[in-house]
């Protein structure tokens, strides 16, 4: 059994026991405003609260509040964000103590009050959230069901801010929430009854952006976003599976905001020696193709 499937067995181990806690049919309660247990301190949450703001409830769970116009929109999304909470808890190996800061999750369904708050914040290029300062803002259409990782996706960048308060490089963000929330969709998906495996496609090296640009990058590249994404998530997926103690103290050395190559040889001294080492065995990596081993994997 490779490093690699031992690491995804466990995410989707810990994914099939995190199924186990939640519970669907209840429905989200509402809570008055006032009766919230925290308040969000960030100014585009008011600015989404003031667009008809008569329209708005509100609930919370054990690490999220919501605010929400219908609760069986929020529910789903209050199930699934619990969900990931657990996934990217274990994986990271990070709890918070009681009673810490929750983040905040905003629910618009009217595209026209959705497009008129676009002005406010900056949209992520893959799901079309929009994530700021540890809150998230998104738009569910409650006639469409999703069917993909978009929102596991921006539950991971939340949770890596409650982690990670002073930030993480974007790389290693968009990489982590890929390849977190792919696993555990996927697994999410299964528990109800879906077939769905995680997919991640081979990357060509001609494709690759260096590492050394990839990884100062500040936000993914406009003319290049669907391989800043792809090639993000095979390089967390390599570190992790490569060593899970080291990337784990690679990722708490880069929230310190260290640069890259000195975190990685401080992590990794005996692999990966220099920035030149990772970029080479890393080139192999990318350009396999996992189709087989997720297969295999998810068939568990
Ligand atoms: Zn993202």
């Amino acid at each position: 059994m490779s490093i690699f499937r031992v690491v995804f067995t466990f995410s989707i181990f810990c994914a099939s026991a995190a199924v186990a806690q939640i519970n669907e049919s209840t429905s989200l309660a509402e809570i008055e405003f006032s009766q919230l247990s925290q308040r969000d301190l960030n100014p585009l949450g008011e600015i989404a609260l003031s667009i008809q703001p008569e329209q708005w409830k509100h609930g919370e769970t054990d690490h999220f509040i919501y605010h929400f116009v219908h609760s069986y929109v929020a529910t789903p999304v209050s199930v699934e964000a619990e969900f990931h909470y657990r996934i990217i808890a274990k994986e990271l190996e990070r709890e918070q103590p009681r009673g810490d800061i929750k983040s905040h999750i905003y629910i618009f369904e009217d595209p026209a009050q959705w497009q008129q708050f676009q002005a406010f914040g900056k949209l992520e290029p893959w799901t079309g959230g929009i994530h700021s300062q540890g809150s998230l803002f998104i738009q569910r259409n409650p006639k469409y069901k999703f069917a993909n990782n978009v929102l596991g996706h921006e539950i991971v960048h939340l949770v890596v801010h409650r982690f990670y308060s002073e930030g993480v490089p974007c790389w290693l963000n968009e990489g982590l929430a890929q390849y977190i929330s792919k696993a555990a969709t996927a697994s999410y998906q299964r528990a109800r009854g879906y077939i769905a495996k995680p997919h991640s496609d081979a990357i060509p090296a001609h494709d690759l952006i260096p590492l050394s640009a990839l990884t100062t990058m500040t936000c993914p590249p406009n003319d290049r976003v669907a391989t800043f994404y792809d090639e993000s998530e095979r390089l967390v997926r390599f570190l992790a599976s490569s060593d899970k103690p080291a990337f784990l103290s690679l990722l708490d050395a880069l929230g310190r905001h260290q640069p890259f190559e000195v975190a990685l040889t401080r992590a990794y001294p005996g692999r990966f020696s220099n920035g030149a080492l990772l970029e080479e065995k890393f080139r192999e990596y990318a350009a396999k193709d996992f189709g087989t081993t997720l297969q295999q994997v998810s068939d568990l």
